[in-house]
């Protein structure tokens, strides 16, 4: 078997390339052991924040603000190409502080933020409560990213796979056991099935990447970290937009689910939902909007963050032609999807990326262990 592009795993990474590929005209084949984004990018909130997440601005911020901006077309034309609603939905971030310590240092990044262009406003508790009046009135202020938005991920995974389908991408099940090499190029995977060769290899195998064999990133530039996950119903719908403290987040969606995340743990691919987990998630809601306290457990969760040892995503070329990464997303892989279609995309069929890969180049991480 042989495809211009074989594109190793089909999260949200996987399948916005290869749908970008296929858009191309190339013949694009993605190789997945287990179900279409049934790992992270189903498990995630789907917040997508550059102003909380990136906290100062650099590359980072700049990456993170590049891809917000392309959400909403990027939103249409998933639903139009795959006929499915993604829940994308505006009323942008609320970040608070149920303490006037907290209030200072939130207003003091505030003004940095806005130093650099980036739209926030500074809220007193009132404020914030005439915003979201199911918060604790204990809330002494925040900041509103208002332009900032959320997506249900797993709608979006749906999305992502039926729409590159439609636009030409194959799905093959099954295992990619090693990246092959040949005279110093990726040139074919071995798979499951067997050897299939390829014009050129994208890694985007998220939390599980670094053990492609063949995959050529230093030992811990990519590990898993666990989050874990409580949704709560709430009827009518308690809260309008994503809400964040300093202990965590809530994901309203529009039909008054609340997700409430999220852990973050260092314990390799351990799948576990834990006690402890779930009361500091819980706990955490109902601090935020003491209402919570009665809304009914429908489900929990759990699954891995590919994490990176800075936080940012590993993208582009490797250091072995005709291998490309988009991987290493952190918290960040769903916000950080539509930009990542387009640059690796691009740096794929030899054009010139939308963005600098420069800051996200595997080669920062040489000799990285891990955080
Ligand atoms: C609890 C939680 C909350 C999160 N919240 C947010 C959020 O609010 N906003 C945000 O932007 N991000 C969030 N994230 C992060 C986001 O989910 C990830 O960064 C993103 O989904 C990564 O996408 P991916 O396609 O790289 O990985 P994945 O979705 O994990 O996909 C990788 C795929 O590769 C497949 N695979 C692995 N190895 C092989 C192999 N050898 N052969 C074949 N297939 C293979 C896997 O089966 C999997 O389907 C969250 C993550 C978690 C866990």
């Amino acid at each position: 078997m042989r495809s211009d592009v074989v594109v190793i795993g089909a999260g949200v990474q996987g399948c916005a390339v290869a749908l970008r590929l296929a858009q191309a005209g190339r013949e694009v084949l993605v190789l997945e052991r287990s179900i279409p984004g049934a790992e992270a990018s189903s498990a995630a909130g789907g917040i997508l924040s550059p102003g909380v997440e990136a906290e100062e601005p650099g590359p980072f911020y700049e990456l993170c603000a590049a891809s917000l901006a392309r959400w909403p077309a990027f939103a249409a034309e998933l639903e139009r190409l795959s006929g499915m609603w993604v829940g994308h939905r505006g009323g942008g971030t609320l970040e608070v502080a149920f303490d006037d310590p907290t209030a200072r240092v939130l207003a003091a990044r505030a003004a940095q933020l806005q130093g650099h262009g980036v739209e926030v406003e500074v809220l007193d508790g009132d404020a914030v409560r005439r915003l979201e009046p199911a918060l604790d009135p204990r809330a002494r202020g925040g900041l509103w990213f208002a332009a900032e938005s959320s997506v249900d991920p797993r709608l979006l995974a749906r999305a992502l796979y039926l729409a590159a389908h439609r636009a030409g991408a194959r799905f093959l099940g099954g295992q990619v056991h090693r990246i092959l090499h040949d005279g110093g190029r990726a040139s074919a995977v071995e798979h499951q099935s067997g050897r299939i060769e390829a014009g050129a290899v994208v890694l985007a195998a998220g939390s599980w990447s670094a053990l492609v064999e063949g995959s050529g990133l230093p030992a811990g530039a990519v590990r898993p970290v666990r989050g874990q996950i409580a949704l709560l119903d709430t009827r009518p719908p308690l809260l309008s937009r994503v809400v964040f403290s300093d202990k965590g987040y809530l994901v309203p969606r529009a039909d008054g689910r609340v997700l409430c995340g999220s852990t973050m743990e260092e314990v390799g691919f351990d799948r576990a939902v834990t006690a402890g987990g779930l009361r500091g998630v819980l706990e955490l809601a109902i601090e935020i909007a003491p209402a919570l306290a009665g809304a009914p457990l429908l489900e929990t969760w759990s699954n891995f963050r590919p994490a990176s040892p800075d936080g940012s995503p590993v993208l582009g070329p490797s250091t072995v032609p005709g291998l490309f990464y988009a991987t290493g997303h952190t918290r960040n892989g769903i916000l950080l999807c539509p930009v990542t279609a387009d640059a690796v995309a691009a740096a794929v069929l030899g054009r010139p990326p939308p963005v600098d890969l420069a800051p996200f180049h595997v080669g920062r991480l040489a000799g990285a262990r891990g955080r």
